[in-house]
Parts: C-alpha cells; structure tokens; sequence
C-alpha cells in the first residue's frame, strides 16, 4: 500500500527559504510534490521548481503582499513555515537598542507578520497547518543571546497561544526548536565555544539542516501530525534544556 503525508499539491509558504534550515525545507516539501513558495531578502538565487518571492519579514506591508501574490500564483495557503531569524549577539551590558530591535523585529514581529494576512483565511477554510521555528536558546537560554532567546521563547508562547485559537477552526500551530545545526548562522560561533557545546550534545555532532526540515514536514502534514497542536518539538541530538 503507497503510503504519503499527504502534502502532494498543498501550498506551502516558507520564509527565509533560500539558504540553511529554510532551503532544506523548501527542498524537502519539493520532493514531496508541495507547490512550494518562499520568501528571501538579499540573496538572489531563486530555486527552481517553486516561487520566490524577495521580501523583508519586518515589513508589515510587504509580507500582506506576499500572502496574495501566493494565492494569486498557487491557489489557497494550506501550511506556512515561519523560519526567517537572524543573531545578533553580545553579552548583555555590550547588546545596542539596535541589536535588541533588529533581533525582536526580525525573529517575533517577523512571525506576525507573516502570519497576520493567512490566518483569517486558514480559519475560513477551516485547515491549515502552522510551523514556527524557534529555537533550544529560547527553551534554555544562551550566553550572549538575551535578545535572540527572547524572540524565541516569545515565538513558543506565540505558537501554543495560536494554537488553542485555532482549534475550532481546524487549524493547527506548533513550533520546532532545533539545536545547533551547521549553517551561515552557525558560523558566526566562535570554535572554542563551538567545541564546548558540541561536548553537551549527547549524539557528538551538530545537526543537519534536512533534520529539521523532516520535522516540519511531519507537523505540515495533515495526515501524520493531525492530533498533533500546540507542541515544541525538539531536533537537537539530546542536548536538552
Ligand atoms: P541562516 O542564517 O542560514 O538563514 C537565515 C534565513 O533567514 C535566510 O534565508 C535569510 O535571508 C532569512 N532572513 C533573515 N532575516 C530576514 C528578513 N528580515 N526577512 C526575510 N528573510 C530573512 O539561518 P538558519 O537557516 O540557521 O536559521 C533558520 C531558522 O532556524 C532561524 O529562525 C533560526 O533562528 C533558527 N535556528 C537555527 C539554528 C542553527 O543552529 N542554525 C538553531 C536554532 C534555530 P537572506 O539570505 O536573504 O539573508
């Protein structure tokens, strides 16, 4: 018997969706058959097989604008992927009103605003599926990442929040809270301190971008994760909070 999740011909949004976790993502819905759209902001390197859309997640109008282009171009949203998040680390007596705002608009208004023109239609078409990144940091906190924890665990309060919402309208929101896996953003780590949390993590190794973009598959999907809202899953080798 054929087996699916059931994602062939539904409409995705995910932002961010050109490079790390959020291309893996867009990679992987492909590959299920999911008519695919994502939003990128400097890098111009659309994918082929889905459409991209150059946007900034800190502007309101422009991402109301990207909800209706989607639905001009692929019909009714059925799953959107809240995954654009940038750092912008320092301890805290050193963290600028820049750092702070940058972080916060980006990483939680960033969230809102993307979701802020979908959901009304989720809830009249009664079914969607919502996918928040988070992140370990805003479940455990981290050095240096005051304002980035912040916007994380503000995003877990977001999600659960939306998610007893959405209930009567058959909409489901959760979160996926990855740890430590290898991309851009990774890098900004310095190595001594990338050696220290890679002795924490009980599997020994950081994770790969198509791990989480597993996970998001399973919550998108309406066949696997039906009775499944409300939740943070975790994809991070153990190293708990
Ligand atoms: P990357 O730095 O590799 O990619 C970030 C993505 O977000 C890029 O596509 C970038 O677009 C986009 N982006 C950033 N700011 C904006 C903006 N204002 N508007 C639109 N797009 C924007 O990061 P990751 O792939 O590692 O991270 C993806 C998500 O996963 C983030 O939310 C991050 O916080 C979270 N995460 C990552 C972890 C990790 O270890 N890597 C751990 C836990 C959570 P562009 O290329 O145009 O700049």
């Amino acid at each position: 018997m054929k087996v699916s999740l059931g994602l062939e011909d539904q409409v995705v949004l995910v932002t961010g969706g050109n490079r790390g976790i959020g291309a893996a993502i867009v990679n992987l819905l492909l590959d299920l058959g999911t008519k695919v759209a994502y939003t990128y902001r400097s890098d111009d390197n659309p994918q082929m097989g889905s459409l991209a859309i150059k946007a900034d997640v800190t502007d309101e109008a422009s991402m109301a604008a990207v909800a209706a282009h989607v639905e001009e171009k692929l019909g009714a949203i059925d799953g959107i992927v809240a995954n654009a998040g940038i750092t912008q680390d320092n301890f805290f007596p050193k963290l600028t009103t820049a750092d702070w705002d940058a972080v916060i608009d980006t990483n939680l208004k960033g969230v809102y605003n993307t979701l802020k023109p979908i959901i009304p239609k989720m809830y009249a078409q009664r079914s969607g599926a919502v996918v928040c990144i988070t992140s370990i940091s805003g479940e455990r906190g981290n050095l240096g990442q005051t304002n980035y924890a912040a916007s994380k665990a503000g995003t877990i309060g977001f999600t659960k929040s939306l998610a007893l919402e959405a209930a009567r309208y058959n909409v489901r929101a959760n979160a996926v809270a990855p740890g430590f896996i290898q991309t851009d953003m990774l890098k900004s780590i310095p190595e001594k301190v990338k050696q220290k949390i890679l002795s924490e993590i009980p599997l020994s190794r950081f994770g790969k971008p198509e791990e989480v973009a597993w996970a998001v598959a399973f919550l998108l999907s309406p066949v696997a994760s039906s009775y499944v809202t409300g939740t943070v899953v975790r994809v991070n080798g153990a190293h708990h909070t």
